[in-house]
This record gives C-alpha cells, structure tokens and sequence, in this order.
C-alpha cells in the first residue's frame, strides 16, 4: 500500500505512483475507475476499434434516460482517480495503490468531441476524486461543462457528479451546464459515514442536495411564470447512490433513506451498488459481495414506493427486516397481508389494484378501462397483462371467486418460492448464490 498525498503536482504524475502519460492509457484508468459508480449503468460497448484512439471495448460507456426518455449512449470517466479522502470502500482513497491518471479539462473536452463526432456517445458521465479541495475539483469539472457548452457548443447529455463539500455557488453554476447533476449519499446511515468515510459528513451531503432542489424548484416556477432569462437547471433532476452490503445495515433502513431522499430532496433516482471487495481492504469491510438479488429486491421495492404508493416501512417488518430474497417485495407483502385479499377485480380501487401481485400499473390502467364496459371475466386477465398464476389467487372475477380458502392455505407460500435444488459436491457455497437466476424477474 502506498501512501500518497494528491497535490495538484502530483495528480500530475510528477511524484507519487504509477500515473498514466498518454491520452489513452489514461483513458483506461479513469474509464475503468468510473465503473463504481451505479448511478448509469456501465455496459461496454462493442465497436471495432480498428486502432488508435476511439475504441470503446473496456472504456466505459454507459446508457442513462434524458428527461423525454430516450436512452443515450455517454461516456463514463473519472476527471482524476486520486483522491484526498480515504473512504474504507473505494479504490480510488489516498491508501490505496490503484494506478493513477488525470485527465486536463481539454482532454475530457477533447475526447468528448472525438467521441461524439464518432457518433460513438450521446453524452458525458463526469465524476472525480477529490483534489486539493471540493471547491477546485468542482471548479474543474465546472470548466469541463462549460467549455462544452460554450466553446464547443456541445448539446448533448451532461451529467456532472458533484463534488462533497463544493460551494453552493459552483454546484449552482454546474446545474446551469448540465442536464443531471448527482451527490452520491455512499452509505445508507450517518453511523456507516462515520465508521467507512469518516470524511463524508450526512449534513454536507443533504445540504448539497437540498441547493440542487431549491434551485430547480426556482428555475421550474420561472419558466412557468414565463420569465425569459429563466434559462435550464438540471432539467434531468438529480440522482444519488448508496452502496448495499459494506455494513450490516438492514434494507428497512436502507429504505427509509431512500424514502427520505425523494421526499425531502425530489430525488429523481435513488442507485444501489452492491459493495465489492477492493484489494488491501479494511478488516470491517467484509470478504464478499452481499449476492446480486439483494440489489434487484431493493431496486424492486424501491418501485413500489415510487409508483405502487407503497410506504417503505411496509415492505419489510421490525422481526425480518432484509427483504425476501426469494421471492418479490410486492407477493411477500401481500402474503403477510392475507386478510387483505381476495379483491374483486370489478370493484376494487385502483390503490388496491396496484397491490395485487402479478398486475403491474398498466395492468390496472387496463382493468379500469375495462369494466367500465363489462365484467372482467377469469379469461379476460391473461389478455390485459397481468401474471395470471400469480395474480389468481389473490382476486375475484366475474366467474370465480375462490374465497379467503385458497389464501388460508398453508401451500400458497411453497407455490411461489423457487423450486429446491439438489446440491452437488462441488457447488459453491450456496449462501453465496449471486441470484442471477432470479434477477430478470420483473415486477409486476
Ligand atoms: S471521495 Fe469518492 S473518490 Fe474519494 S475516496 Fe471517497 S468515494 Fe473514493
């Protein structure tokens, strides 16, 4: 492990450790370095790089949503990977000998352009670790959108990771330059902060947060006003990541955060990253990744209390307070709330709906549209979307009406859970199961 303290002279690569000179060997660390980060997912994509520099095999490029919903194509890199703080779960803190780069503001603004003329990106995804300070890491990164936007007269996506700690009027002017900006909340309570990322204070990262909103909300009612100079703030909202499985803290807890940041701070995405090991870690952090399907429950529950008008205490209980990893949020619900159901497809309201398993909200959009017109009938289900063998014992059609008997039956939680598999000698240790079985489950 080697030691390094991140000045600017060395994030330079005049001193300290391994750093990368030419423009794509620094490509290659700062591109593999930005793939922690959840918040757009890194997929890799598989151009022909015929040599030179332009190629996109390993080099981070990553898919997000711009606000109309279309997908784009952006390019994932870290400005730099030295970094002044040392969070115990990142391989880019001052302890760790990770490789080192930086790029310059005109490198990122270079290959940006190179990229996007190529036709190889839509966008930038700009993150960074921390030099010298949050306020002239920001000021750099600011640098890289506005020369963008103003030299460049670049239109594509923009997404800048905020800096902990930047002043409130850099994360202003930055909002003014990109599409979304992001503080990443890292670790799901204050007391997880405080033990892995000491440096990282809660409030810092709220009130960071919490500027991005007011601002938003002000540019929103100005243009609603019609106020010309109005301009764009953040017209994508802001999103942030919190890492699941470095300490043992329950998904209820990581829930209720999640709860809190789209109340409190109109957070548009709210990413989960399971944690993975790092070299030369920390002894509190543990051996192994927490499995994959923890992940997906959480993306799952997180859902319900977006669009279903779930509440996230709901989702698990004071006694068990992980989600159920073998089945989804919304059927393990509903099968502790079995006094709650049978409910007639014909009559039920629309909130009630939303909580069948097996009927997604198009599903209900259809079941409403329907009866206005006729009794929705067994046959008709199939036929509107819903997930009829999961759907069905929880509801009552114009043509059958099981009553609370099936519901009462002991079977019903055997039926849904996933078949048991004889175990080879060889297997590995069952209880490490990454679950990628099960990941492309999809609620409803
Ligand atoms: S501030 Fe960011 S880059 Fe730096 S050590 Fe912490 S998580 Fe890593």
């Amino acid at each position: 492990m080697v030691a390094i303290s991140a000045t600017d002279s060395q994030a330079t690569g005049k001193t300290g450790i391994v750093t990368a000179k030419d423009l794509s060997g620094k490509l290659a660390i700062l591109a593999d370095a930005a793939k922690y980060d959840a918040s757009c997912a890194s997929s890799g994509s598989r151009r022909e790089s015929r040599g030179g520099l332009g190629s996109t095999e390993g080099m981070g490029i990553c898919h997000s949503y711009t606000p109309d919903g279309r997908c784009v194509s952006l390019l994932k890199i870290l400005l730099t990977n030295y970094c002044v703080f040392d969070c115990q779960y990142c391989v880019n803190r001052i302890s760790s000998d990770t490789p080192r780069a930086r790029f310059s503001v005109n490198e990122v603004v270079r290959l940006t352009m190179d990229f996007y003329r190529r036709n190889y990106i839509e966008g930038l995804f700009l993150s960074s670790g921390i030099i010298q300070s949050s306020d002239y890491t920001m000021e750099q990164m600011l640098d890289v959108a506005r020369t963008l936007r103003e030299r460049e007269s670049f239109r594509g996506y923009i997404h800048l990771k905020t800096i902990p700690g930047a002043s409130d009027d850099l994360i202003h002017q930055a909002g003014t330059y990109a599409d979304r900006l992001s503080v990443n909340i890292e670790l799901p309570t204050e007391a997880d902060l405080k033990r892995l990322a000491p440096e990282k204070k809660r409030p810092e990262l709220e009130q960071s947060m919490n500027q991005i909103k007011v601002k938003r909300d002000e540019h929103v009612r100005d243009q609603k006003a019609g106020f010309k100079h109005a301009g764009k703030f953040v017209p994508a909202g802001q999103s942030t990541q919190m890492i699941v499985g470095a300490t043992d803290t329950s998904d209820r807890q990581i829930l209720d955060t999640s709860s809190h940041l789209y109340q409190t701070h109109a957070m548009r995405r709210v990413y989960y990253s399971a944690f993975s090991p790092i070299p030369h870690a920390d002894s509190r952090l543990p051996g192994k990744s927490p499995p994959l399907v923890r992940e997906h429950r959480l993306y799952q529950a997180d859902w319900l209390i977006r669009f279903y008008g779930f509440d996230a205490a709901e989702l698990t209980t004071a006694e068990s307070a992980n989600l159920d990893l073998q089945m989804d949020p919304k059927l393990a619900w509903a099968l502790r709330h079995r006094d709650r159901f049978p409910v007639d497809v014909n009559l039920a309201e629309r909130e009630m709906l939303l909580r069948v398993p097996g009927i997604g909200s198009r599903g209900v959009k259809r079941i409403l549209q329907t009866r206005r017109h006729h009794q929705i009938r067994d046959e008709d289900l199939a036929a509107m979307g819903i997930v009829y063998k999961k759907a069905r014992p929880f509801l009552i059609t114009a043509d059958r009406n099981a009553g609370p008997l099936s519901l009462d039956s002991p079977s019903l939680q055997r039926q849904f859970r996933p078949p048991q598999r004889q175990l080879h000698l060889f297997d590995d240790d069952p209880s490490a199961d990454d679950g990628t079985s099960s990941r492309l489950e999809v609620l409803p």
